[in-house]
């Protein structure tokens, strides 16, 4: 049977990322999708590479994403060259725009938090925020300026990656649905995929929203992967508009929502959070909320003209933070759980990922990301229940 260096699990931007680095280091890969790969979370998504936190829980994730907003450009680079097609990155920074009464103290108070956090942001004036973007509306009370963010175009991003890895040699199959591992006592020795065994010298489970559900019901997996990868759905809707009257140069957004430039006049906006677990419809309400938030940030989107509606899911944890690191199974690297930022996260996840296949070693700062990390916790909370209950 032909073993594999690495068999990786989920075709999605971050499966395809480690992909890529591995077949660099001239490793045999194989990536398996059980639907077309970069179809998922990753095609739906907005795009947008800031490293600024959404909440507090955030704020570990914010060194890791500060470091893979630094690797983009030759991340992107290395794609583009090996496969020829364009990916419409752009670092164009973001306008932040703050409608609420207490504008003014908000935009006060982001711009001293993310400077302590070492992230570019100006406090400006309405007047040069709308220099820079003629389409905000009245409704801003106060405005900030990122001028170190950037954006991708997810989809280009997907088909470049796909086809830099075909370029690559990167044995690519496509409706393939993987149901288990395979083990010799507790080392993964690969993994059936439509009952097909596989053999692996590693396997990598990036199957995102759905890397929780791999196992059947009742078995080992499902068990292990209840402690190691408790990834859950959240559903966030989207749109695309086409205006003559709005064009956009950079990111608008405020807490409200979101509006991110395309190619030939094409705006994203975005988004909602919903835990409706595997459901990826587009309700009213959903687009409702997204052009309320749009329509504030620029009105003149009123006339605009909505071309596409779609849903995705993102792959969240327990506490939200990404899974990166190896498993209690020998062999197994888990990266999944990026929940909001897998687009901006995928270069320095397949960094970790190939340094761990080629070394064993995991980057200083990733401990916190452990897979094991849930398990870890749910010993610590059963035994100070049990100490409660002694004392
Ligand atoms: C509306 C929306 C907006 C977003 N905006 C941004 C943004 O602006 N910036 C940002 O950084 N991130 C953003 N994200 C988050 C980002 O899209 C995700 O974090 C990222 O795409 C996750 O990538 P992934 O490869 O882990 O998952 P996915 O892209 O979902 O890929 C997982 C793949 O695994 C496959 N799979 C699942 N189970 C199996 C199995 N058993 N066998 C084989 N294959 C399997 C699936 O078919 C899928 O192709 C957004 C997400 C959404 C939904």
């Amino acid at each position: 049977m032909k073993v594999f260096d690495v068999a990786i699990i989920g075709g999605g931007v971050i499966g395809s990322s480690i992909a890529f680095e591995l077949a660099a280091e001239k490793l045999n890969v194989v990536l398996l999708d059980r639907e077309e790969p970069g179809r998922g979370a990753s095609w739906a998504a907005a795009g947008m590479l800031s490293p600024a936190p959404d909440s507090p829980d955030a704020l570990p994730l914010v060194p890791l994403a500060k470091h893979s907003l630094k690797l983009y450009r030759k991340f992107v680079a290395a794609i583009e060259e090996a496969s020829g097609l364009h990916t419409h990155f752009a670092s164009d920074g973001a306008l932040q725009l703050f409608p609420g009464p207490q504008g003014e103290a908000e935009r006060d108070k982001m711009v001293a938090e993310l400077r302590a956090l070492d992230i570019a942001i100006e406090p400006v004036s309405l007047d040069d925020a709308r220099r820079m973007e003629n389409a905000i509306g009245p409704a801003a009370r106060a405005a900030a300026w990122l001028p170190g963010e950037a954006t991708v175009e997810p989809r280009l991003l997907m088909d470049a990656l796909l086809a830099a890895l075909r370029h690559r040699e990167v044995e690519i199959r496509s409706g393939c649905h993987v149901t288990s591992l395979l083990h010799q006592a507790t080392r993964c020795t690969g993994l059936v995929a439509g009952g097909e065994e596989i053999a692996a010298n590693f396997v990598v489970l990036a199957a995102g929203c759905y890397s929780s559900t791999l196992g059947a019901e009742n078995s080992i997996e499902n068990d292990w992967l209840s402690r190691c990868a408790p990834t859950r759905p959240v559903r966030g809707q989207m749109l695309a508009l086409h205006s003559d009257k709005v064009i956009l140069q950079r990111v608008l957004r405020s807490e409200r929502g979101y509006l991110v430039p395309r190619l030939g006049g094409r705006i994203v906006a975005g988004s909602t959070l919903e835990e409706v677990g595997f459901d990826k419809r587009v309700t009213a309400g959903g687009m409702r909320k997204i052009l309320d938030a749009a329509i504030e940030l620029a009105p003149n989107l009123s006339g605009a003209e909505i071309v596409e509606t779609w849903a995705g899911l993102r792959p969240a944890t327990p506490d939200n933070l990404p899974i990166l690191g190896p498993a209690d199974i020998e062999n197994v690297f888990i990266a999944t759980g990026h929940y909001r930022n897998g687009i901006l996260l995928a270069p320095v996840t397949a960094k970790i990922a190939r340094d761990w296949i080629l070394t064993k070693s995991m980057a200083a700062g990733a401990a916190i990301f452990s897979p094991l990390r849930f398990a870890e916790r749910d010993v610590q909370v059963s035994n100070s229940k049990r100490n409660a209950a002694n004392s």
